[in-house]
């Protein structure tokens, strides 16, 4: 039998978005708003701590940059699928994020005379990256989370599991949870909830995420009826450190680091003659992959065949300052010092363009609900984000969607009915019919399998014939899913029942991408699909939207708004 908890709203997701979504609401509340904060992990081991080079805004507009600059490095960056709609509410809004961060206590790198320091990063035309060293992800957090217990009034759920989201169809009823260390299951019910759960890295097996990074809102909402938008946008950073795919931020290009293949060549030059290592990632990871599969890379571990990140000319000095993270790592998991040695490095699956369809305030199809951060797609970053927009998204769109749930809140709704037999069908589901499995597959082995494929099949350059084998692999992988055991048949912090309830996300995840990849017959941005090697605006210049059905994923599609900027040939 369920426990049953109530709050007025629930923020699945405690990393960037999701606190600073909570901070704005109990900051307008005074006390009067009662928060839940759920997350599947300890709070601060969210994967916003990870991020580390930095968060656009226009902080110098009377030394040369411009919220039409910033506009115009996204669109271009985005290869015009981005809505300029909301990419112009973003660019005005970041700015004053950065500064209120600053008045909360973050303690941002600083230039000689005092001001905010800002980096160069790759497709902006101004240096406008504003940054904590390599430690930015980390000192917002904490920022936001020190801020956040000020005002009070929330509670904390650290390692529950959220399982499913409830409705009647069209309006939020509450959600489904699992309290992994007692075992318990909850039934949570509120009037409001925010999807704040991040990306989902993990579908492949060279990722700079975190492993806990499993697109489980994106499959839940997917799951009760809110359609996808543009999943099958999967940016590839150009420097996953090989062959663990540790992340080496763009910061190490921003400060001045080189790319180089074996000849001892910045190869950049033949790609993107003027922005160079400083291209957006895109065009970077397809000049990187091109170098090595002509075979100007070096011969790397298990077919990661990779190329150099060169930072020996910036000196100690600047690494030490600008860098200390991206040197420990290269110290303790290669075994190299930067200062001293190039590193190696390969495009690595690193961030989810699309995500949970919402309109330009984060609101989704479904009554009281919002989205905010990685997972939600309101058309920001089109087919390929700029690097250092997603923290600065997460803060626009924290304030943004915890302002709209407080107004929602103020107009009185009252807490709908979390009905007794939704909860327990899906206790069933997970407690008997889940655990109760008794199959021959091994769904770690499954796992494993489901990056190799999205490796193989879903990488920087694509073609019909492996997206389709790919997705008849996916296919396969599902089928064989039905017949998995758990080993650990418990209740208490049941680690195995975890991971397979992530792995039934990201296998509905993976199908949805394949579809959609498999049917955009162009290449925009991060899709690149060998067999239809350039953009077509005539036929393409429109968003994908999937949703769920009873014979797997329906496509759909929905215009792009142009409101400045036509679409031209991206060169750099
Ligand atoms: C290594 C790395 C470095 C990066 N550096 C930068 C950078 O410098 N600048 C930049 O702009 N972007 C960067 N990014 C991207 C950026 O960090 C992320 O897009 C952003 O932090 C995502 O934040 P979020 O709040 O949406 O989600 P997250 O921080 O991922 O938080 C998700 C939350 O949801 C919870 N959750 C998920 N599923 C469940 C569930 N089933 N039940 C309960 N809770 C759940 C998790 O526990 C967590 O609390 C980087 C990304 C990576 C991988």
């Amino acid at each position: 039998m369920a426990e049953v908890v109530a709050h007025d709203v629930l923020i699945l997701g405690t990393g960037l978005a999701g606190l600073r979504a909570a901070v704005e609401i109990a900051r307008a509340a005074n006390g009067s708003i009662n928060i839940g904060i759920v997350s599947k992990l300890q709070l601060m081991r969210s994967h916003s701590v990870c991020a580390e080079g930095g968060s656009a805004a226009v902080m110098r507009e009377e030394e040369g940059d411009s919220f039409d600059l910033h506009a115009w490095d996204t669109n271009k960056g985005a290869d015009f699928l981005a809505d300029q709609d909301v990419v112009d509410r973003f660019v005005r809004a970041a700015p004053e994020e950065i500064r209120q961060l600053d008045r909360w206590g973050l303690p941002w790198s600083r230039r000689d005379d005092g001001r905010v320091k800002q980096r160069p990063f790759g497709g902006h035309g101004y240096p406008r990256a504003t940054m904590a060293a390599d430690k930015t992800g980390f000192m917002e957090m904490q920022t936001l989370y020190d801020t956040l217990v000020k005002f009070g009034n929330f509670t904390r759920y650290d390692e529950v599991f959220v399982t499913s989201i409830v409705s009647d169809g069209g309006r939020f009823l509450g959600l489904t949870a699992i309290d992994l260390p007692g075992g318990r299951f909850l039934a949570m019910r509120a009037k409001a909830l925010l999807i704040a759960t991040g990306g989902i890295g993990t579908l492949y097996g060279f990722t700079t995420y975190s492993q806990t990074v499993t697109g489980d809102g994106q499959a839940m909402a997917y799951r009760a009826g809110l359609a996808l938008e543009d999943p099958e946008f999967l940016q590839f950073h150009p420097t996953g450190l090989v062959p663990s795919g540790i992340l080496m931020t763009e910061g190490c290009r921003g400060e001045g680091g080189y790319l180089k293949n074996k000849d001892g060549e910045r190869f950049m030059e033949r790609y993107a003659r003027e922005a160079m290592e400083l291209a957006p990632r895109d065009i970077v990871s397809r000049s990187m992959m091109t170098e090595i599969l002509e075979g100007r890379g070096f011969a790397g571990p298990n077919g990661l065949d990779y190329v150099h990140l060169d930072l020996t000319h910036l000196g100690a000095n600047r690494i030490h300052k600008a860098l200390p993270l991206v040197r420990e790592v290269c110290m303790k998991y290669r075994g190299i010092d930067p200062v001293l040695e190039p590193i190696p490095v390969r495009p690595v699956a690193h961030y989810s363009m699309g995500g949970v369809e919402t309109d330009i305030d984060g609101k989704t199809e479904m009554a009281g609900v919002w989205a905010g951060g990685e997972v939600m797609c309101s058309s920001l970053h089109g087919a390929n984000r700029l690097g250092c927009n997603s923290t600065s998204e997460c803060l626009v769109w924290g304030t943004i969607t915890g302002r709209e749930v407080f107004k929602y809140l103020q107009s009185g709704p009252a807490t709908p009915d979390l009905p007794e037999s939704r909860v327990d069908a899906e206790e069933k589901r997970i407690f008997s019919d889940l655990l109760g499995k008794v199959g021959k597959e091994n769904p770690y082995a499954i796992r494993q399998e489901l990056r190799t494929v999205m490796d193989r099949c879903f990488g920087v350059f694509r073609t019909a014939k492996a997206m389709g084998e790919g997705l008849e692999k996916i296919r396969a992988l599902k089928e064989r899913f039905g017949n998995i055991s758990i080993q650990d048949k418990g209740r208490v912090y049941n680690t195995n029942l975890k991971n397979v309830l992530e792995l039934e996300n990201l296998l509905d995840l993976a199908e949805v991408m394949g579809v959609a990849a498999l049917a955009r017959e162009e290449s925009r941005g991060a899709h690149s699909h060998r067999d239809f090697p350039k953009r077509d605006d005539d036929n393409w210049l429109k968003h994908t939207l999937v949703r769920h059905s009873a014979d797997g994923p329906r496509l759909d599609y929905k215009p792009v708004r142009i409101t400045r900027w036509k679409p031209v040939e991206r060169k750099y």
